[in-house]
């Protein structure tokens, strides 16, 4: 069994773990770890970069076998191990950090976006260019006018620097069934199999340009980062 430890823990950097399988997608070799630091593209967020042994390697999830498995980057070559081998993992826990807090700090804004009556309607996490979508069927005539759009963005400002001044906790719960839900407080809840900081007080320099209505959508550009603590 393959354990996803990334679910566990987002500033777990390193472990010694085995090589659970080894196999082949479209020509190209990939290995499985048991012990699984590595998150794949996924539910907004971006890759994991990381190492085996030293040796740089990119997750993605295996639709056939359903594991996470690794690959070479653009080509390079993957450490020759087979399955029962130990070996090294490691993550790049400096962009681990940052996506965990633009992550987080995605679900805040959705959360804000809610508490304007929107309904979510997309997610991107990525550096440089994070942005959460949401439709309006509640009809807010604010969005019609630049004003009444600035007032809007002013208020998702709002929503978000209290939370963050909370400093609320950002928590997990994986049932039965293995559904995964991932809270903050009491202001927002929703499944995500992502990585987040522990509390909002993590984030930092979290800012939000004044939003966009194109085409019936909701679009909400937003930057963070870790704070240092
Ligand atoms: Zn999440």
């Amino acid at each position: 069994m393959q354990h996803l430890s990334y679910l566990d823990d987002t500033y777990r950097e390193q472990a010694d773990t085995s090589v659970l399988a080894t196999g082949e997608i479209d020509g190209e070799v990939w290995i499985a770890v048991e012990d699984c630091l590595f998150h794949p593209q996924g539910g907004g967020q971006p890759a994991d970069r990381g190492w085996l042994d030293g040796i740089e390697v990119s997750p993605l999830r295996d639709a056939e076998s359903g594991l996470i498995v690794l690959k070479a980057p653009d080509g390079g070559g993957l450490p020759a191990l087979v399955a029962g081998q130990p070996v090294q993992a490691r993550i790049d826990l400096e962009a681990r950090r940052l996506h965990a807090a633009l992550h987080t700090a995605g679900h805040l804004i959705e959360a804000a976006g809610r508490a304007q009556g929107w309904i979510l309607a997309g997610n991107i996490h990525f550096p440089n260019q994070a942005r959460i979508e949401f439709t309006d069927q509640s009809g807010d005539s604010r969005l019609a006018e630049p004003e009444g759009r600035q007032r809007a963005t002013v208020d998702l400002r709002d929503f978000a620097v209290k939370a963050i001044a909370a400093d609320l906790p950002v928590t997990a719960e994986t049932d039965e069934a293995g559904r995964r839900t991932v809270s903050i407080g009491d202001v927002h809840s929703a499944a995500c199999g992502g990585t987040h900081v522990k509390s909002l007080g993590d984030l930092s320099e979290v800012e939000l340009p004044p939003l966009k209505v194109k085409k019936g959508r909701i679009k909400v550009s937003y930057s963070a980062r870790h704070a240092d603590r």
